[in-house]
């Protein structure tokens, strides 16, 4: 770790600073170190020039303010540039390619930007009064009506706020099913290669989870999936297209039999940017799915924004869909319906997952994103995000391991493993030689079922030279790892960090700022 050098450059250390790759300031050419805004600022000054307020009597009495507050003192300038600095230490799709599997990072276009800042939108208030939201309501509907036209699905519930929070609304809603109709099954199944957030959500949900196996082709064991099934089975937990970025053809089938032994089937739909326009997961006999509007439907995350994860549900699961949902009243207006009402409006809900409607900022975005692209423009976005992904997977073909090449084309994703590399060379070594050729590194040993996962997710959104580029620089940094560069086990080495101690940090984080002296 590059701390700033205080101690300073004196004449007996020669060029032993530059040997040793540190600097006076622990700056790196133009990549300026931080420290914190306690650390720069001094208590005793401050960057505004006013006079002194007149005494005047405290009426806190008791209450008040014994210590000094403690804030540092910093001048416009100073504060300006503390957070540009830090806002450029920040990586994001807008910075550069960002490969990361299973996350689906494509461009955000400014047109979604431009939509979700208008006036009528951007200051909306969820405790408006109805006839002052109306055209907010019209957007919830409308998206709601191309996510359900989408999917083949029955209705859709708009309120959850991320992925693993559509799964939940999912499996509360597979669960409300089982209780009207009396019955108490206990586990629900999950391939081995699913989302850390699939067992996680069932079990929150009270389920026990059971694995079911993969075939070596990569996809769940259809054999293996029928014989477990039973009148203990809840249901399943599917992804598709499968985080081994593969489709899982078997999925009609996984369906019907799971149905026939009066389960549900929840579909993962974090990854339907490689299907949208293309398969309706309603025709696959899905129950539940969630979708990423910022994933698939370009709305900014991973430090950009919030997430968002409407669940599309079969007619079986509809009547237990969470509130607020928007409802069309005879006269046409559009009415936040937020009670159940016997006989009315959803009686038999399982209830309510977020305050308001969910996150609105996503759904003006992911309404502009739809409409932009049309019919034929979001087929063509899962075609080319599926051909990007091929080009990376051929591409390397010869320099990295791809465990499922052998099967045919990918999906959106193109998965390897760290097969071949020198003795003593692992995946998190390719990651951080990536940082060096200035990549965000791809997602690494996820999924689980291969040995050193690298899961590649290039998306549409990236141009033929864009990848060209990636493709060198990873082929690059393998070879290294091939051949068992030392150098590489020390990357990265022109990054203002080099190697964290990750474990350390998750475990023993320090959050707060205790003074300079560190107590
Ligand atoms: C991203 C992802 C999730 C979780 O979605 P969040 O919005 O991050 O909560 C679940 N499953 C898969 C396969 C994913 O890629």
């Amino acid at each position: 770790m590059n701390a700033p050098n205080t101690a300073g450059w004196r004449p007996e250390m020669g060029d032993a600073h530059i040997a040793s790759e540190e600097t006076f300031t622990g700056n790196r050419a133009l990549m300026l170190e931080e420290r914190l805004i306690f650390e720069i600022g001094d208590t005793s000054t401050t960057g505004v020039d006013i006079d002194p307020a007149p005494a005047a009597a405290s009426r806190l009495g008791s209450l008040a303010r014994a210590d000094a507050i403690g804030l540092p003192g910093l001048s416009e300038p100073e504060t300006v540039r503390h957070y540009t600095r830090l806002s450029r230490q920040n990586y994001g799709i807008d910075l550069g390619f960002f490969p990361l599997g299973s996350c689906t990072m494509k461009h955000n276009p400014r047109l979604n930007e431009a939509v979700a800042r208008m006036k009528g939108f951007k200051d909306v208030h969820p405790l408006q009064p109805r006839e002052t939201v109306q055209g907010a309501l019209a957007v919830i509907d409308e998206l709601a009506h191309w996510l359900v036209t989408l999917t083949g699905m029955d209705s859709v519930a708009m309120s959850p706020k991320a992925g693993a929070h559509g799964e939940l609304c999912g499996i509360l809603a597979i669960k409300a099913a089982l209780e009207a109709r009396g019955e108490d099954r206990k586990v629900i199944l999950v391939p081995e290669s699913a989302h850390g957030t699939n067992p996680a959500t069932a079990a929150f949900a009270g389920f026990s989870v059971e694995n079911i196996p993969a075939t070596e082709a990569g996809r769940v064991d259809l054999a293996a999936l029928k014989a477990r099934l039973g009148p203990d089975v809840a249901g399943v937990m599917i992804t598709n297209p499968n985080t081994c970025g593969l489709f899982e053809p078997d999925l009609k089938a996984i369906s019907d039999a799971v149905h026939a032994a009066g389960g549900y089937v929840y579909c993962d739909g974090a990854n339907f940017n490689a299907i949208v326009g293309k398969v309706r997961p309603g025709d696959l006999g899905v129950d539940a799915m969630h979708i990423n509007l910022h994933k698939t439907f370009s709305t900014p995350h991973g430090g950009g924004g919030p997430g968002s994860g409407p669940v599309v549900l079969s007619a079986a699961l509809s009547p237990f869909a969470p509130l607020p949902y928007v409802k069309r009243e005879a006269d046409g207006s559009l009415r936040l319906v937020e009670e159940e009402t016997a006989g009315e409006d959803q009686p038999d809900s399982f209830g309510r997952m977020v305050a308001f409607h969910g996150q609105m900022g996503m759904f003006t975005r992911a309404l502009a994103y739809i409409l932009s692209h049309g019919a034929d423009g979001l087929k063509q976005v899962a075609e080319d995000a599926v051909l990007n992904a091929n080009y990376v997977l051929r591409s390397l073909e010869g320099v990295l391991d791809a465990p499922f090449g052998h099967s045919g084309p990918c999906m959106h994703e193109a998965l390897f493993t760290d097969d071949g590399f020198a003795e003593g060379f692992s995946t998190l070594d390719v990651a951080k030689g990536l940082i060096d050729e200035g990549f965000h590194p791809m997602t690494v040993y996820f999924p689980l079922v291969v040995h050193g996962a690298m899961l590649v997710e290039p998306t549409e959104t990236e141009s033929k030279a864009a990848l060209d580029q990636f493709i060198g620089a990873l082929r690059s940094v393998a070879m290294r790892a091939k051949q068992g560069d030392p150098a590489l086990k020390s990357a990265p080495h022109f990054a203002p960090r080099r190697r964290l101690d990750e474990t350390l940090a998750a475990r023993k984080p320090v959050l707060a700022w205790k003074g300079d002296k560190g107590e």
